[in-house]
């Protein structure tokens, strides 16, 4: 292990902004994990006092401190209503980069991280053995939400009701795709991501759908990877830097208009956390990754930013509507303000009626990793969303991120509540092909 002096070091790179927090702890309002566990520690005040302490030499053990950032779900929710401007989730991830860096990873992290994420056509070949064989560990649990569970008790997975990895990828459906732009005139990239692939194809199939509707040209570059958010959280950032470029490759910025993703979590880690960690690449790679940044939009965004959705086609005859309910991801609302584009192609679909719940932007306590470290914490943030889900008195609730789908379908799946999770696309593209008359791509 370096030296404390070493750590402290390069701890100053966070230093300037950790003195932009004045301590008020309006951030204590807004912390799920405080809400949680009303531990000061938990909330982001804490942990930037934590960090200060740190960078005095406070402390002689930083492997306590590495602990206490760690629980903590990245949600944003601190930074997007603190006062004084404190980019809370930069200092977050550098921090954990350089602690991670200081202290080195665990065994497990080096396993999933180094041996499998870093790979990703190992990690395609993992995951999909894994789905041949889960169904000897597993057993189905709630048909309407698709959720299985353990088969005899799993110190991985717990009692947790889960979605299970999908038995063809949609990368082996669609394994590339390249349409030139059709009448809207544009043509958009579309960066799939792990979750997609792997666990909801379905939800990536229906994304090309909508895309081959709205008559927009797609690029689906063979051999991508995970955008590097798991192995950056936990401080790897080798691993991190590596995806980043073997993306950047398949990704050629000249060839698109627009990149899209239907995934909260990748978009936002392309737009804010692809520029940030690439401050230390060479000119023309800072250029690359800036432009595909800007240039990376949710799939909802795109659809209304861009007036896609006016051939959206009605069913026609009045039939009973479906009432929907829609859960804000952290990483789209609170990261990237972006709420009003998915709700917008909700009300776009007849035959849905629309109904706000309490606290739509309240974190379901996903928070990727810390699901897995502090489920019981995660469970109990997840609750309060299934409270409010259950008060909308909805049948369905959309959402943007396959990740808040796979949480919100755990505690509805424990609680045996008959309501449908869906991705907002799931059921734009329903929709679409419900209908006959829908428009021609080209
Ligand atoms: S992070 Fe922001 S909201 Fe929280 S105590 Fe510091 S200044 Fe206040
Ligand atoms: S990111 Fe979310 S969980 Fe973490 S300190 Fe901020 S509000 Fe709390």
């Amino acid at each position: 292990m370096a030296d404390m002096h070493a750590l402290v070091r390069l701890m100053r790179e966070v230093e300037d902004q950790l003195a932009s927090c004045m301590r008020c702890g309006m951030c204590q309002s807004v912390c799920p994990l405080y809400a949680a566990t009303g531990r000061e520690a938990d909330v982001a005040r804490g942990k930037l006092a934590l960090l200060d302490g740190l960078l005095r030499e406070m402390f002689d053990r930083p492997d306590s401190v590495r602990e206490r950032l760690d629980r903590c779900l990245l949600c944003g929710s601190c930074q997007a209503g603190c006062p004084s401007g404190v980019r809370v989730m930069d200092i977050f991830i550098k921090a954990r980069a350089i602690l991670a860096g200081f202290s080195g990873l665990s065994f497990s992290q080096k396993m999933i991280f180094k041996g499998m994420l870093a790979h990703p056509a190992l990690f395609d070949q993992l995951t999909f053995w894994s789905s041949r064989f889960q169904k000897l560990l597993t057993r189905p649990i709630n048909e309407m939400l698709g959720t299985s569970c353990a088969r005899v008790m799993s110190p991985l997975i717990g009692d947790r009701h889960f979605k299970p990895l999908a038995d063809r990828p949609f990368h082996h459906e669609v394994p590339f795709l390249d349409t030139p732009a059709g009448r809207s005139g544009r043509k958009v990239a579309f960066f799939v991501g792990c979750l997609l692939d792997k666990i909801f194809p379905k939800v990536a199939g229906d994304v090309v759908t909508v895309l081959e509707k709205a008559g927009v040209g797609q690029l689906i570059p063979q051999g991508q990877a995970c955008c590097g958010i798991p192995a950056l959280s936990a401080g790897d950032t080798q691993t991190f830097q590596k995806l980043l470029r073997h993306n950047l490759e398949r990704f050629p910025v000249d060839d698109f208009d627009y990149l899209v993703t239907a995934c909260a979590t990748c978009t936002s880690t392309i737009r804010k956390l692809w520029p940030l960690m690439a401050e230390k690449e060479d000119t023309s790679t800072r250029r690359r990754v800036a432009r595909i940044a800007e240039k990376t939009l949710d799939i909802s965004q795109f659809l209304v930013d861009e007036h896609l959705l006016t051939d959206v086609p009605s069913v026609g005859r009045a039939s009973k509507p479906t009432e929907v309910t829609y859960h804000d991801p952290c990483h789209l609302k609170k990261s990237l303000g972006v709420s009003a584009q998915p709700r917008t192609v909700l009300n776009a679909i007849e035959g849905i009626r629309f109904v706000e719940m309490e606290g739509a932007d309240q974190c379901c306590g996903m928070g990727g990793s810390f699901n897995i470290k502090y489920y019981e914490i995660s469970r109990e943030i997840g609750e309060r969303k299934r409270k409010a889900i259950q008060a909308s008195r909805c049948s369905v609730v959309a959402t943007s991120c396959p990740a808040c789908m796979m949480q919100i379908s755990d505690v509805l799946s424990r609680g045996g509540d008959p309501i449908r999770v869906r991705h907002v696309v799931e059921l734009l593209a329903e929709r679409w092909k419900d209908n006959d008359n829908y428009p021609s791509a080209h």
